[in-house]
């Protein structure tokens, strides 16, 4: 068994914090220049995530942005001209099965609207090509499963876009509970929302979204309960409010509490909201420990605090780290601390559709 002792002294905390764990994980410092292999990645869907990826992966080292899939043509030459793409390696909704005979192209990054990731994935696989998917992966646990099994069947890997599970500060709590330091985990509680504009938008329209908040930002706090108790809830109840049911219409959720239960007893509360502000929280404590992170996932810097005091990792951009970690996955088998196969995102989709019928039911749900 892991003592504290062991702990600090393999994590080198100091009384003063704990600023020496990121330059103690190799998986995240690039300390050693990289000499492996270059992911070559098209973006499809150009949008608004899809460009901060594209600017993110400039700083890349081992991924770089080779292709472009889009279906509004105006917005390609704007894309070549800064990403420095030839036309050969431009595609629309319509031709990218065609990608299968290029050989300058390894992978695709799907960052369209949600209820396109399971068909456009499956195209990219049948083209034999890896894919990293955008979160949530798919509108469905079948569509989601399916996913993984055809890009099993192809060759291909599939990663979620789960870019928290590259985050420095993030990898160091996680580690952190892993080596025993927080004890055992009773209780995790996450927030997240935001107050979404726009009414026409895709993500309020549940041919496209699948579904509204918990899709799009309570995802998070899914994700982030099983990362950070280091469980699978077996249990959901759910409770669902809505405040504005004509832009948030039948079937697109706007604010969703839910619990969740962990095998070993602990315990989750979360909150997942399109209608309120400054929601973007963690908290978790166990016998001997606790850790708040405020920002918890959004694009950072990441900050927060353990018991121990102020979490001092470096911010990195968090696109980049992804991408070069998901190169090194795809290329060179790398493992993770915390997975971001296509499987962990069937995992998310099985607790949503849970948490949806624990909200419609009043009812526990099992998972
Ligand atoms: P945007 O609306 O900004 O962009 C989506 C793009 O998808 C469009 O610009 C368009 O690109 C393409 N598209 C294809 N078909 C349609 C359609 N029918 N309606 C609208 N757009 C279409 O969305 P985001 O970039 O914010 O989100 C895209 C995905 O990324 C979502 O799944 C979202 O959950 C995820 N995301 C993940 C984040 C993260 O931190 N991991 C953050 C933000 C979003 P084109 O014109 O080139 O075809």
């Amino acid at each position: 068994m892991t003592t504290r002792r062991d702990f600090l002294d393999k994590m080198k905390v100091t009384a003063l914090g704990l600023p020496l764990l990121y330059h103690s994980n190799p998986l995240l410092a690039h300390e050693t220049p990289y000499q492996g292999p270059m992911l070559r990645v098209a973006i499809m869907g150009l949008g608004s995530y899809g460009n901060r990826v594209a600017e993110a992966m400039r700083e890349c080292k081992n991924a770089k942005l080779v292709g472009l899939i889009s279906g509004t043509p105006s917005k390609i030459p704007k894309w070549q001209k800064a990403h420095n793409i030839p036309d050969k390696n431009c595609y629309n909704y319509e031709n990218f099965d065609e990608i299968k005979d290029n050989p300058d192209i390894d992978a695709v990054y799907i960052i369209t609207p949600n209820a396109l990731h399971h068909p456009q994935t499956l195209r990219v696989a049948k083209a034999k090509k890896h894919v990293i998917c955008e979160k949530p992966m798919a509108t469905n646990a079948k569509d989601a499963q399916e996913m993984v099994d055809v890009c099993k069947a192809n060759g291909v890997k599939l990663l979620i876009g789960y870019r928290m599970h590259f985050e420095p500060k993030t990898v160091a709590v996680i580690k952190m509970r892993q080596a025993g330091e927080f004890g055992r985990i009773r209780f995790f509680q996450g927030q997240s929302g935001f107050r979404i504009g726009d009414p026409t938008q895709w993500r309020l329209n549940k041919e496209l979204s699948g579904g509204g908040a918990m899709m799009d930002i309570g995802i998070y706090s899914i994700n982030g309960s099983r990362y950070m108790v280091g469980e699978e809830p077996i249990w959901v109840t759910a409770q669902e409010t809505k405040t504005d049911p004509v832009k948030f219409k039948e079937g697109v959720d706007e604010t969703i509490q839910f619990q969740m239960g962990f095998p070993s007893g602990a315990v989750a509360s979360c909150l997942s909201t399109y209608q309120m502000r400054h929601l973007d929280r963690f908290f978790m404590t166990g016998d001997d420990g606790f850790v708040e992170m405020k920002p918890s996932t959004g694009y950072g810097p990441i900050e927060g605090k353990t018991h121990l005091g102020p979490l001092t990792q470096p911010h990195k951009t968090h696109q980049t780290i992804q991408m070069d970690e998901m190169a090194q996955i795809i290329l060179e088998d790398k493992k993770q601390l915390v997975s971001v196969s296509g499987e962990e995102g069937v995992k998310d989709m099985k607790i949503i559709e849970a948490i949806y019928k624990a909200a419609k039911t009043g009812m526990r749900v099992e998972v």
